[in-house]
């Protein structure tokens, strides 16, 4: 299958591995409500969904400072037909559903959703790169992929990350 190409409508689907992050207002629900969207998107279904996570925010490298309050963080498996520039713009218009505004780079969001992987595609295009190039510094998006599908992370990504603080969230605590 070309990478981002054109999806013929019986081909089988593709497993595609989508960050979400939320920091602004109730962050969790903002996850949970973000998870639930993934479900209802065309010719996709969510096939594993992670832990909730909390995360400081890291220091932006554009503005040098914090970028708000800690993320809630989770990484969801979605089976899918879509290709991978339309599963883009899928999470772009979830992104905009859920009321986000960029006043400025690396702000704070109410809702940030990742494509990490999509099958075993490589593409780099000017509005999407997969798999994703920072996913390999961020513990928030390491240590949930890990827990959903382990034989995509290795311990040594892991050990790289192993300063971030990223702690997982139990199931209904507050
Ligand atoms: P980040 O998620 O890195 O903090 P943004 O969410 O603001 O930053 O994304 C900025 C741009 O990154 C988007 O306009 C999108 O076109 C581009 N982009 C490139 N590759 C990807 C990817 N794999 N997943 C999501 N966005 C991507
Ligand atoms: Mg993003």
């Amino acid at each position: 299958m070309p990478a981002g190409g054109p999806r013929s409508d019986d081909a089988p689907p593709v497993t595609a591995y989508v960050a979400i992050g939320a920091n602004l207002g109730d962050a969790q629900v903002a996850v949970q409500q973000a998870m639930q969207a993934l479900g209802q998107l065309p010719l996709s279904r969510v096939a594993r969904r992670s832990s909730l996570y909390r995360t400081a925010p890291l220091v932006s490298n554009l503005t040098g400072a914090e970028t708000g309050p800690d993320y809630i963080n989770a990484v969801v498996a979605l089976e899918t037909a879509l290709t991978a520039p339309e599963l883009l713009q899928q999470l772009q218009a979830l992104e905009q559903a859920a009321g986000r505004e960029r006043p400025y780079p690396d702000a704070p969001r109410t809702l940030d959703l990742d494509l990490l992987l999509y099958g075993q595609a490589r593409i780099d295009s000017p509005r999407l790169t997969v798999p994703h190039p920072r996913m390999g510094q961020r513990a928030f998006v390491l240590v949930p992929l890990a827990e959903i599908a382990p034989a995509l992370v290795s311990a040594a990504q892991l050990d790289a990350v192993a300063d971030q603080a990223v702690t997982r969230l139990e199931p209904g605590a507050p």
